[in-house]
């Protein structure tokens, strides 16, 4: 018998199981697919806070999660020698309305107290139109000093680093028992405790609430990878009515994402990410003659509240939970406490 299993190799599998065994647990991760075969790996790898107004625990404990990720990452580096990408840019946000410029420049005061000296909230009056079109942005643009960007891929390929041995491949879950997962290969693993971390497709392992509805569901996303002519490694992130641009090394921009309620394949690409070029290319004159070089897409975990879905699970005695990143998985991770798992 495992002493732990961890099932699904992504941000939230990897993290625990990197922290269970350093808390001297004996884990085996296990992943249908490889490291990273999920939503884990966008290419945006965007760490972005939530508005700094009408201050809330959600926001607080986002916040704590952003500031202490640079130290989290840099440990991590050392130890296994891969880079994570980390970079404070900041993000650009466009004003389009003499309103939502009088309420972004409100929020200024609200970035000093709650963001507490980390980092400011600043009006642009004239961003760069090189890397900001002019016509995106009529009023200006605000400048989030606490906005952040990872190298998702490398973030992962580090976590399997440093877990090492325990990670097996090519296993995919069928269904789970008290004590015991059972793969579609016919193979029964039992364990102390199984962890449940296979992002979108945890869900379907857990029971529907009293009024009939499921415990989450996937969002799928799509994101596209443009190389650029021109060194935009120091640009700042832009984001706009949901859409991201990315400067990912010196050439390349990730532009995204998508957001689907209903698709019948997550990993597929389509002419929605084609429009979302579209709006990225609008927003950044730097896109003008770009080369699409990737086109990827995944199901985000959704949980019913949108939040972190951590615990026991409701029926499954010896069975936890860990999902529900949606679209900030990459930035909450590390704070994950294994004492609700273990
Ligand atoms: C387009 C897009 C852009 C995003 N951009 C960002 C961003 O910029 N910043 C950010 O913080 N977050 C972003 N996210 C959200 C982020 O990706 C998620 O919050 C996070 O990755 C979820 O991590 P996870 O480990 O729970 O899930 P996953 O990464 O999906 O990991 C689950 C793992 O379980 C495996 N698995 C699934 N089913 C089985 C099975 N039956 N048996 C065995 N293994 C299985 C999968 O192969 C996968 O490797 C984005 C998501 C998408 C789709």
């Amino acid at each position: 018998m495992e002493d732990l299993l961890v099932i699904g190799a992504g941000i939230f599998g990897l993290t625990l199981a990197r922290k269970l065994q350093r808390a001297g647990h004996r884990v085996t991760v296990v992943e249908a697919g490889a490291v990273g075969a999920g939503a884990s790996a966008t290419p945006l790898g965007v760490l972005a806070p939530h508005a700094p107004d009408t201050w809330n625990p959600k926001k607080e404990a986002q916040f704590r999660a952003l500031v202490s990720l640079p130290d989290y990452l840099a440990e991590l580096e050392d130890e296994t020698g891969i880079a994570t990408g980390y970079a404070r840019c900041g993000r650009l946000i466009p004003l389009t309305t003499e309103n939502q410029r009088s309420v972004w420049e409100r929020r200024i005061a609200d970035a000093a107290l709650n963001w507490q000296g980390k980092a400011m909230l600043e009006r642009v009056e004239r961003p760069d139109p090189a890397w900001l079109s002019a016509q995106a942005a009529p009023f200006g643009a605000m400048l989030c000093g606490l906005s952040a960007k990872i190298d998702a891929r490398g973030y992962l390929a580090a976590l399997a680093a440093s877990v090492g041995e325990a990670v097996r491949t090519g296993l995919v879950l069928e269904r789970l028992e008290q004590g015991v997962a059972i793969f579609a290969t016919g193979e029964r693993i039992m364990a102390r405790r199984i962890v449940l971390a296979t992002g979108a497709a945890a869900f379907a392992h857990l029971p529907h609430s009293d009024s009939g509805e499921p415990a989450g569901r996937g969002e799928k996303g799509q994101a596209a990878v443009l190389a650029v002519s021109g060194d935009v490694g120091a640009r700042p992130i832009i984001f706009h009515d949901g859409t991201y641009v990315v400067p990912r090394g010196e050439t390349m921009v990730a532009v995204g994402a998508t957001s689907e309620r209903h698709f019948e394949r997550a990993e597929t690409t389509d002419a929605l990410l084609d429009e979302k070029i579209a709006r990225g290319k609008a927003l950044c004159p730097a896109l003008a003659d770009a080369r699409v070089v990737e086109r990827w897409a995944a199901a985000r975990p959704r949980a019913a509240d949108r939040g972190l879905l951590v615990g026991p699970h409701p029926v499954l005695h010896g069975v936890s939970i860990a999902t529900g990143g949606f679209k900030t998985g990459l930035a909450m991770a590390h704070m994950l406490d294994i004492g609700s798992v273990s």
